[in-house]
């Protein structure tokens, strides 16, 4: 596995690779769902790129940016492991260089859910998932569920800018009690960690009300509202129903697939999870076909 933390070497290994290329961008602190997507990534393409960028412009002012977990290390390790060929790492300067003016606005779906909490979350993602899709110009690139809107985000910069490559939804990887894995997840104290399994809980009963026919998007708030409810350290910061395709605000529930989704707040730590109804669609195709539209 090489590890590139300059353009030039990157493009140089690029320019090696025949075949199709996977690009897995990460954050890094690194855990089983990136190196699911990263295996998945392994097995659709001769080559697999990943990427460690903690990306400053991702944070709002009030985030965590400088705590973010990190450790390099350990993350070459896992990725070497996962069959990776080449990691890039590059410094916020060698991606955002003195003077730099360019960004990518995707207009209407990074608003609503995150957008509204994080404002300028996703120009930040946006831009710099441009730039890597520029860099190493893979055929496939991979994204996780759990960052559902990110997703829709990207989907709608490929179609709208030509990107020529394929974005593959991953489902959300779990720890045994159904907590989502993140990075985040460290920040947890034993008792919030413990609590943190109301969240899927939540979506599993809110998945049930649909089944059993529930027909209104505020029955299935009310349901998640209540499970939440009662964990008493867990705050329901809110939860949103929104059409998997166009992320528009739904209220009467029709044929067409929902993205329910919540955030969770555990002291000042905020967990992101969410769902597809019918469940049957949170599958690598069911995702990759629905969320935020084909
Ligand atoms: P991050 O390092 O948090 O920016 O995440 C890098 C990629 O991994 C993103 O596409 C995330 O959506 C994805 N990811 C994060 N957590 C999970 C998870 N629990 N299961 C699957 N994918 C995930």
């Amino acid at each position: 596995m090489k590890v590139v933390d300059n353009i030039a070497a990157l493009r140089a290994a690029r320019e090696h690779m025949g075949g199709s290329v996977g690009l897995v961008p990460t954050m890094g602190a690194l855990h089983a769902g990136h190196i699911a997507l990263v295996k998945q990534a392994r097995a659709e393409n001769e080559h697999v790129v990943a990427s460690i960028f903690v990306n400053p412009s991702q944070f709002a002012q009030n985030e965590d940016l400088s705590k973010y977990p990190r450790d390099i290390p350990r993350d070459l390790a896992m990725l070497e492991a996962a069959g990776v060929d080449v990691v890039f790492t590059p410094t916020p300067d060698l991606i955002y260089p003195p003077n730099y003016q360019t960004w990518i606005e995707v207009e209407t779906v990074s608003q609503g859910l995150e957008g509204d909490r994080r404002p300028g979350h996703f120009r930040g993602v946006a831009t710099v998932v441009a730039k890597l899709f520029n860099l190493v110009q893979p055929q496939r690139a991979y994204f996780g569920q759990k960052d559902a809107q990110q997703v829709a985000v990207i989907k709608r910069m490929v179609r709208d800018l030509n990107f020529p490559l394929a974005i593959r939804v991953y489902p959300t990887v779990r720890e045994a009690d159904g907590l989502a894995m993140s990075s985040r997840n460290v920040y947890l104290s034993a008792e919030q960690r413990t609590a943190a399994s109301v969240i899927r809980r939540a979506l599993v009963s809110a998945s049930k009300a649909y089944e059993a026919g529930e027909r209104t998007a505020e029955d299935i708030r009310v349901v998640i509202s209540e499970v939440i409810a009662s964990e008493a350290v867990a705050e329901l910061d809110y939860v949103s129903i929104v059409d998997a395709e166009t992320l528009n605000v739904v209220e009467a529930i029709t044929e067409r697939p929902l993205l329910v989704s919540l955030v969770v707040k555990m002291g000042s730590t905020r967990l992101l999870d969410n769902m597809l109804l019918p469940a049957h669609l949170n599958t690598l195709e069911g995702l990759t076909q629905t969320l935020g539209g084909g």
